[in-house]
């Protein structure tokens, strides 16, 4: 191994979390001289959309953010509501929007390095971080991984996914209201399952429609398709549309955890890093949390891994289990929610920034019967 492959830190998977990260490290105070980012993909397809909602007004991706929302709508049997979001925001970035601003910046700045190859292996060996590629070894400091996932499946815990397919339409008339997305429509065939679709207008005849999941494994390509066909022409009743883009994939929502089968020198970071919420699936928002933690800690020397706080992995739990229980459909528990609690105290809960009392009223409007038997299973 030569010298030119020794980094201060190497940054394998340069998806959300390894951008994220290598962007905050960037515009922070951590000393380093070289960074190599590593991944098998060149980052130049918009392979998805990020939404997520966030009440700070200075972000380093603000430039990017494509879409900013005040309100979005929530629709069940019995319920369909506009719901006021103050202070959050709800925001959307497109993939390609983010992998370019973020490859842009960081190839400016020569403390960064960029390899595409497909990584082989991670370890720690001399109280170094190593990497392995077919022909290539490079080694650092610190490794932060988001390339390789190793969940810890234990057979007893629930593991499900969340697994969505989404259409980018474009319509003849103007069918969208631009102003107002739509969060989570249950008013489709449940299957015994939790299904919904959520709508993100582009403009007044553009829009991602993406039909969702809650469940074990991810279904067939002809079962999306056909629902959103559906979707579009009996939900939305619109006629003529072209499809412009497509996007699909799935999200873990595990009880079990992801470890570090790595060694000491090496932090893993996104999904990897235990960054997906277990009970949504959204992860964007936690990635930017943890890696701002991580950034923080590597200035004052010595980096940490995540930890999502125990009372949410508790609460993730308890949800995952009545759902997967069947004791209440999963439609007519967010409706409970969105009938009885004000919309931004449930944003703060999922968002994990909740107050004890916001958490104790969030108690108190599910179901006593279907909760509490699940709150002493998950102890
Ligand atoms: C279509 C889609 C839509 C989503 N929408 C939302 C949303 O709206 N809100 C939200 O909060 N979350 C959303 N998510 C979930 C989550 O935010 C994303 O999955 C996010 O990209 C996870 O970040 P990550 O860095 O952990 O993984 P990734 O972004 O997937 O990055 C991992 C990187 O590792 C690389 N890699 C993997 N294996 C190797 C290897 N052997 N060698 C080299 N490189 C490798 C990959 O090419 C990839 O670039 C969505 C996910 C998908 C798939």
């Amino acid at each position: 191994m030569n010298n030119k492959n020794s980094y201060d830190f190497i940054i394998a998977g340069m998806g959300l979390a390894g951008l994220s990260l290598a962007m905050q490290l960037k515009n922070s105070s951590v000393k380093f001289n070289k960074v190599l980012l590593i991944d098998k993909d060149l980052k130049n397809k918009n392979d998805r959309t990020w939404c997520f909602w966030s009440k700070e007004d200075a972000n380093w991706f603000d430039k990017i953010i494509f879409k900013r929302w005040s309100k979005f709508k929530f629709s069940s049997s019995g319920l369909n509501k506009v719901c006021e979001i103050n202070p959050y925001q709800y925001c959307m970035i497109k993939g390609i929007d983010f992998y370019n601003f973020c490859l842009n910046e960081l190839k400016s700045d020569i403390r960064f390095d960029f390899v595409t190859d497909e990584i082989k292996k991670i370890e720690t060996k001399n109280n170094q971080a190593h990497l392995h590629t077919i022909k290539e070894e490079y080694h650092s400091m610190y490794l932060f991984n988001s390339a390789i996932r190793t969940p810890k499946i234990v057979q007893k815990h629930i593991n499900y996914v969340q697994h969505f397919k989404g259409w980018l339409i474009e319509t003849e008339e103007n069918n969208f209201d631009v102003d107002c997305p739509t969060f989570m429509d249950f008013n489709i065939h449940q299957k015994n399952d939790c299904r919904f679709v959520y709508v993100l207008p582009f403009s007044s005849n553009k829009a991602l429609v993406e039909y969702t999941g809650f469940s074990p494994k991810r279904i067939d390509d002809e079962e999306y398709d056909a629902e959103l066909t559906s979707y579009i022409k009996l939900n939305l009743k619109i006629e003529n549309y072209k499809v412009l883009e497509e996007e699909q994939g799935e999200i873990p929502m595990f009880e079990s955890e992801f470890v570090n089968l790595f060694g000491n020198r090496v932090i893993n970071i996104g999904t990897s890093g235990g960054s997906s919420k277990a009970s949504t699936g959204f992860t964007f928002y936690f990635v930017q949390k943890h890696i701002s933690e991580l950034v923080k800690s590597l200035a004052n020397g010595s980096p940490i891994s995540f930890a999502r706080k125990p009372k949410y992995l508790y609460y993730d739990r308890i949800l995952m289990d009545v759902i997967d229980k069947k004791k209440m459909p999963a439609s007519e528990i967010f409706e409970t929610l969105f009938k009885k609690i004000p919309t931004p105290t449930i944003l703060a809960f999922l968002n994990e920034e909740s107050s004890l009392l916001q958490e104790l009223r969030i108690m108190n409007s599910v179901p006593k019967l279907k909760f509490v038997p699940a709150a002493l299973r998950k102890l």
